[in-house]
């Protein structure tokens, strides 16, 4: 009995195995298709003032809506990109796309996600130029959001990167701050405009003291240092209570909005009604 019982899970492992192979290899076939075919999408997650009130900036977020898997998450892909080269066309893509639907969100910075092997790669500052040309968006109201990553293999390289950047106006933040190994190091030797807390600080923060010891902190820090404070992920409203008696600046989260397509930018911004002609027809 026991012996049949092995066997059936061992088979019910090896067909789950087969269905996660498949799959990858399905995603891995098509992603480079999708990114030259324009099939990726940006969803938008609005930045609010720490009262919640004002939408500060967008954060634009990669999706793939796949044709048979559904609208993939990016970190079901952005890693498989990064292996397989692609995130540099993807990287490209992203930034042109955010440029121009930027352009229809006046005053608002951008903010666009770019992996450490985007940013390494040595035309990186060339490409952001390129695409800021070809777009006609204004450099000021770009930001860049980096991770440790970054700055880890190559740091003399990677501040030179980041210097020419901001003399073309671009700003710079240190996404997912507090995750990393030495980031208090990076904060004084690198040029970054802001911080965002890690949202696994908040994830924590009711559970245990020390979170929102750590959140405090931060918060602290980044305003001591003259840093814009950034904290993503905040969901309830003892977390914005609590961070905005802090004074952390500016809030991101599904409380106040989670990442919606372009076209719900436009009405939460009150830019374009819905197009009720559109939508009946
Ligand atoms: P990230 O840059 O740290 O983005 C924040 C992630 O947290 C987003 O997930 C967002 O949807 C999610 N989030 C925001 N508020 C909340 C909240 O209140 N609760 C919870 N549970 N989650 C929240 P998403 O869109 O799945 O992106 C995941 C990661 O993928 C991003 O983390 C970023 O590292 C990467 N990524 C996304 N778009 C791009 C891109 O265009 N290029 C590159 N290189 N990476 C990207
Ligand atoms: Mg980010
Ligand atoms: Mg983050
Ligand atoms: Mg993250």
């Amino acid at each position: 009995q026991s012996k049949s019982e092995g066997r059936n899970r061992y088979s019910f492992f090896v067909s789950q195995m087969d269905e996660a192979i498949r799959l990858r290899k399905v995603v891995e076939d098509d992603l480079r298709d999708a990114i030259a075919t324009d099939q990726l999408a940006l969803h938008y997650q609005p930045l609010f003032s720490a009262d919640g009130q004002t939408v500060v900036g967008l954060e634009a977020l990669v999706r793939w809506p796949h044709p048979t898997q559904g609208l993939i998450a990016p970190d079901r892909f952005i890693p498989m990109a990064e292996e397989r080269g692609l995130i540099i066309p993807l990287g490209e893509w992203v930034l042109r796309r955010a440029f121009t639907d930027g352009k229809r969100w006046p005053g608002l910075r951008i903010a666009v996600n770019v992996s450490p092997i985007q940013f390494r790669h040595r035309d990186f500052v060339a490409k952001v130029v390129d695409a800021l040309e070809e777009t006609g968006f204004d450099a000021t109201r770009l930001e860049l959001e980096l991770t440790e990553g970054v700055v880890v293999e190559d740091a003399d390289a990677a501040e030179a990167a980041m210097m020419e950047l901001r003399a073309l106006g671009v700003h710079l933040a240190l996404d997912d701050f507090g995750t990393g190994y030495s980031s208090l190091i990076y904060l004084r030797r690198f040029a970054f405009d802001k911080i965002k807390i890690d949202r696994s600080f908040l994830e924590s923060m009711e559970a245990t003291g020390e979170s929102a010891i750590l959140v405090h902190s931060i918060v602290h820090l980044g305003r001591a240092l003259g840093l814009t404070v950034t904290a993503e992920g905040v969901e309830t409203k003892e977390q914005h209570r609590f961070l905005q008696a802090l004074g952390c600046h500016q809030l991101q989260g599904f409380l106040f909005s989670r990442p919606i397509p372009a076209a719900e930018v436009d009405v939460l911004l009150g830019i374009a009604p819905p197009d009720e002609s559109a939508s009946a027809a």
